[in-house]
């Protein structure tokens, strides 16, 4: 990914040291990380930070890592998940993959070969992501970001291509808090974001007008207050 938006990756592991070496890593590789020692915080951290993806042991004190994945699954978290495991136990890799587990590592690995799983599943999120021309969006409302057209009530709305990125920056990056910084920085492309600017907002205020069922009440461009925004379509 080239542009700035924050990368969240949460690792559950209870031997201090590998996790320890795993938040260096990642950390090093440009992540945002955090570290829980086991299956029952971990399962908390997943619903309180919402990270984009998991890097979950498998043999973890109270509840396990397989007990973990299928309770968020079960939950309808859809975060990544990649297993560490010192098992290279076939059925317990079942197991873990007919949990919804997307990839694993067997311990021991280098930190290289983690950032090189932990990479590939980012580069994942970003193509599974990726805005279809035309959305379908609740209440009947349709984006053709191509044409740049908003199909509502029976009208014909344009859309600016500053709209048109935003609404693209935002949906490439469903589900994760975009900071105003990473707007002006990205779709922007200001050089520092370190400006004074009410810009990016009032460009939220003349998209939600255009794209939210009810501009008053968004539902898809969620406000996080003190961050940014955060684009959401609920199943
Ligand atoms: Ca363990």
């Amino acid at each position: 990914m080239s542009d700035q938006a924050q990368r969240t990756v949460l690792v559950v592991e209870d031997e201090e040291a590998l996790a320890v070496g795993l938040r260096d890593a990642l950390l090093h590789g440009g992540f945002e990380a955090t570290v829980v020692g086991d299956g029952v915080q971990g399962l908390e951290a997943v619903r309180t930070q919402q990270p984009d993806l998991l890097v979950l042991d498998l043999m973890l004190p109270g509840m396990s890592g397989l007990e973990v994945l299928k309770a968020l699954r079960a939950e309808g978290f859809r975060t990544r998940v990649l297993i560490v495991t010192a098992l290279a136990d076939e059925e317990d890799l079942l197991r873990g993959f007919q949990a919804g587990a997307d990839d694993y590592l067997t311990k021991p690995f280098s930190p290289r070969e983690l950032l090189a799983r932990v990479e590939a599943q980012f580069r994942r999120v970003e193509m599974d992501a990726a805005p279809p021309e035309m959305l379908q969006l609740p209440g009947g409302i349709e984006v053709d970001l191509a044409r740049l057209e908003v199909h509502r009530d029976g009208q014909v709305l344009p859309l600016t291509p500053r709209e048109g990125d935003i609404l693209k920056y935002l949906i490439r990056h469903r589900d994760r808090v975009v900071t105003r910084d990473d707007l002006l920085l990205d779709v922007w492309h200001y050089q520092s974001a370190n400006v004074e600017t009410r810009t990016v907002d009032i460009h939220i205020v003349g998209l939600r007008r255009k794209v939210e069922p009810d501009p008053a009440q968004p539902s898809l461009i969620q406000t996080v207050r003190g961050k940014g925004y955060r684009w959401h379509e609920s199943a």
